[in-house]
């Protein structure tokens, strides 16, 4: 089936899955910048390191009385590879380390307002509009721990491995040895010896492993409360006086749970989704731009994937992926029309919904001349 975006979250599963990219998640389920996913950890008694925020005001007062013996600086979009990454203006790196507090404003300069490209980032980048600043901690080792809602299980998962940092999609395709993935029982939870087990797999050696499986239970804690679909530490670092501490942090949220997390849904960043994919929210209607030029209107998440194989089989490229869902009245229509055709890629649409649908439709002519079939775009 067609690949949809490359979105961070999907990058990550793919070192469980690394054939992902067959597969298609239609739900845009919450996905949080890091420094709030940080403030979640740091709430729920998981280590992480002491941290302030500079937005496009660049105003050094943010960081007043915030003091360290190195800084890293992080640019803070939705995507991760940012230490491998690249600006627009040719800066290298999303994350820098400095021990100079007055370099830390001309990096983050470096940074916001400018759009960062990493491998998890459509190919013109993401703009960064805030910059982490945090204190820097000396890293001896890098693990990755993840815990996630895991279809092939049927529930809940932890996926560790000892070779954590920035290349962790290689070590699942070159060393997948190097990779654990231990299923959790929902209702007994991540148990002393689960934990136990995993931190020793990580390399946690005497105290540390204690430690390490004590933050093990309590992001799983977290995982729980929050109703998060995916939780990952990359990396989930062993420093050199004896800390593990969750130095990168990714989560995403189970949209079904929106009802009882509203402060979680609120810090919603919808600044970086597509305004068409909004305006489509806006109407329940789910939208996925895509690359092609063939618009598709269809009602269903299976009939419309089924029509996007059927649009690529026949040599053409779907322009988006749009399901307008059962029970949609006119004015859902109506809007879901005028996204397709304000798409300047769209050549043609193609409406294929099941045929009683368009029944008591009286919005335009318009759905007699698509009714199911491929139609010259009107105008
Ligand atoms: P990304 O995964 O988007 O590249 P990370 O937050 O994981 O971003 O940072 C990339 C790398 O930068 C980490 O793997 C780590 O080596 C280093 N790094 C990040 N934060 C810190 C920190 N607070 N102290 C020291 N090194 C850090
Ligand atoms: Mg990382």
């Amino acid at each position: 089936m067609a690949a949809l975006k490359n979105t961070r979250s999907l990058k990550t599963l793919s070192v469980l899955r690394p054939n992902y990219g067959s597969q298609v998640t239609i739900r845009r389920n919450l996905n949080l910048q890091e420094y709030h996913s940080k403030d979640l950890l740091r709430k729920h008694q998981v280590t992480v390191q002491d941290f302030r925020i500079l937005d496009d005001s660049l105003n050094p007062k943010a960081l007043s009385g915030f003091r360290a013996n190195e800084y890293v600086v992080k640019a803070q979009i939705l995507a991760g590879g940012r230490g491998k990454g690249h600006f627009d203006n040719g800066f290298k790196g999303g994350v820098h380390l400095t021990k100079n507090p007055n370099e830390i404003v001309d990096l983050a300069k470096n940074m916001i307002g400018h759009k960062l490209i990493t491998k998890q980032t459509p190919k013109d980048g993401i703009k960064v509009d805030k910059v982490m600043v945090a204190e820097s901690v000396t890293i001896k080792r890098e693990t990755y721990l993840s815990i996630l809602m895991e279809r092939s299980y049927n529930g809940a998962a932890l996926v560790a491995s000892p070779a954590g940092g920035m290349d962790i999609e290689a070590v699942a395709e070159e060393t997948p040895h190097l990779l654990k993935t231990v299923p959790i029982d929902i209702y007994e939870g991540v148990t002393d010896k689960i934990a136990n087990e995993v931190a020793e797999f990580l390399e946690f050696k005497g105290a540390l492993k204690k430690k390490c499986a004590d933050e093990i239970k309590k992001l799983w804690d977290l995982f729980l409360k929050v109703d998060a679909t995916q939780l990952e530490i990359n990396p989930l670092v062993e420093t050199d006086d004896g800390r593990v501490v969750a130095v990168d942090a990714k989560i995403n949220f189970d949209d079904n749970a929106q009802f009882r997390q509203k402060d979680i849904f609120a810090l919603d960043d919808v600044s970086e989704t597509d305004p068409r994919e909004r305006e489509a929210a806006s109407y329940n209607l789910v939208y996925i731009d895509m690359d092609g030029s063939i618009g598709c209107m269809v009602n269903g998440a299976g009939l419309a994937m089924a029509t996007m194989d059927l649009i690529n089989l026949n040599g053409g490229r779907p322009a988006n992926f749009l399901d307008l869902g059962g029970g949609v009245g006119e004015s859902q229509v109506s809007a879901a029309l005028k996204i397709l055709e304000s798409d300047p890629k769209v050549k043609t649409v193609f409406v294929n919904v099941f045929a009683a649908f368009f029944r008591n439709c009286q919005l335009c002519n318009g759905c007699q001349r698509y009714r199911g079939g491929v139609q010259e775009k009107s105008s």
